[in-house]
């Protein structure tokens, strides 16, 4: 019986259990064995009981749960070639030659290498009279499929990855609160989102609730950016408008070019528009909770796709993401998603902010 192993690492993101739980159960309907590896990499590294068989019990009432509940961790050891000789080791005692993990760009550049020192790893493992060349024999390939699980959106090749749309619902929400608070007092807010170098999360936050201004790390703000910012903000307040909600992307903040920081906007609306301000950091709020139902629904189709992906691999094909493009879940080689995705983060480091955007325009316009 094949056996598949599902994990999620890297940043937990709400959608992760349904992930996990559609791969379980669709493993286990087309007839193979599923594992789950527990903490990430780190269950990979350590083996033992960090492994362990799943059945169809296991993940029930899963979909509505929250973060992930085989856990993740950030694996340093897995990082270095001998902790990658180990976490082989295991994968073959255990008879695991497949491995779905849902996780963001560094977890799927690791399974990646991972795959491509395989053939190494295990033939140095019978160098090292660890395993027998019998042993190993039924262990050629490794079988990666990715899943991509992040609350910020900030993978190439797919319209959303499981998590994102669940952190805008949450921040929605939390900006309708703080809304009628800002009203009744006729006050202005910063909020302060996340999304590491993608401003998906805050371009479709001030979308949603209609916020006042936004900044994202991909387009810095024009030079004049604090009398534009003061002149909106005065317009819709002369047009009645009895609050003010400004929203500034973690990666804008932290962009030392862009000068901006949620207590520079706060100290221009307060000192420049006499506005009473107040800054709010949403912080872990955006991660936690249980899914939307868009992300248990993606999450259950593309853990079904990731089974199948599985199940259809050659030899030499190219390790998949699932991605989902115009509302169809599709396979997109993981590689390129990965080296989209760090071009943009790259533009954005070296400050080429046209490249950065002209990227994330290329990504809409395909
Ligand atoms: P994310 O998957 O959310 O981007 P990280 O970048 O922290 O999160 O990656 C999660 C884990 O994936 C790391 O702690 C490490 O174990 C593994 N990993 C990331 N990048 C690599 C790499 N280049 N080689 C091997 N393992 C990696």
């Amino acid at each position: 019986k094949k056996r598949i192993g599902i994990m999620t690492s890297g940043g937990d993101a709400p959608g992760m259990n349904g992930a996990v739980r559609a791969v379980v159960r669709t493993t286990i309907a087309m007839g193979c064995e599923s594992y789950g590896i527990y903490e990430g990499y780190e269950g990979l590294v350590q083996g033992g009981d960090m492994i362990k068989q799943m059945f169809w019990e296991d993940v029930r009432g899963w979909l509505s749960e929250g973060g992930t509940l085989i856990g993740t961790a950030r694996c340093m050891s897995f990082m270095q070639r001998p902790g990658r000789l180990q976490a082989a080791k295991n994968m073959i005692t255990r008879g695991i030659d497949a491995l779905i993990i849902c996780g963001g760009d560094g977890s799927l550049t690791g399974a990646d290498k991972f795959r491509d020192e395989w053939p190494s790893l295990v033939a140095e493992l019978v160098e090292r009279k660890e395993l027998t060349a019998e042993q190993v024999e039924p262990f050629k390939h490794l079988n990666i499929v990715g899943l991509v699980g992040s609350i910020d959106n900030d993978m190439s090749s797919t319209d959303a990855t499981i998590g994102c749309y669940s952190s805008l619902q949450r921040i929605c929400q939390a900006v309708d609160f703080i809304d009628a608070t800002a009203f009744s007092h006729q006050r202005a807010f910063v909020i302060e989102v996340m999304g590491r170098h993608c401003g998906w999360l805050a371009l479709m936050a001030g979308v949603s609730t209609g916020a006042d201004f936004v900044f994202l790390p991909e387009k810095p703000p024009a030079e004049n950016w604090e009398e534009d910012m003061c002149m909106i903000v005065k317009k819709h307040r002369e047009l009645g408008k009895r609050k003010t909600i400004v929203i500034v992307a973690e990666g804008a903040h932290d962009l030392e070019l862009q000068k901006i920081s949620p207590t520079k906007v706060k100290d221009l609306l307060s000192k420049k528009l006499g506005l009473d301000t107040r800054i709010t950091t949403l912080g872990h709020v955006q991660r936690g909770g249980t899914a939307c139902a868009y992300d248990r629904m993606l999450s259950t189709l593309q853990g079904v796709e990731a089974v199948k992906a599985v199940l259809d691999a050659k030899p030499d094909t190219p390790s998949p993401i699932i991605a989902i493009i115009e509302n169809k879940i599709v396979r997109k080689p993981l590689l390129e998603a990965v080296k989209l995705t760090n071009e943009v983060a790259d533009a954005i480091a070296a400050k080429d902010f046209a490249r950065a955007m002209s990227l994330r325009d290329a990504e809409f316009a395909e």
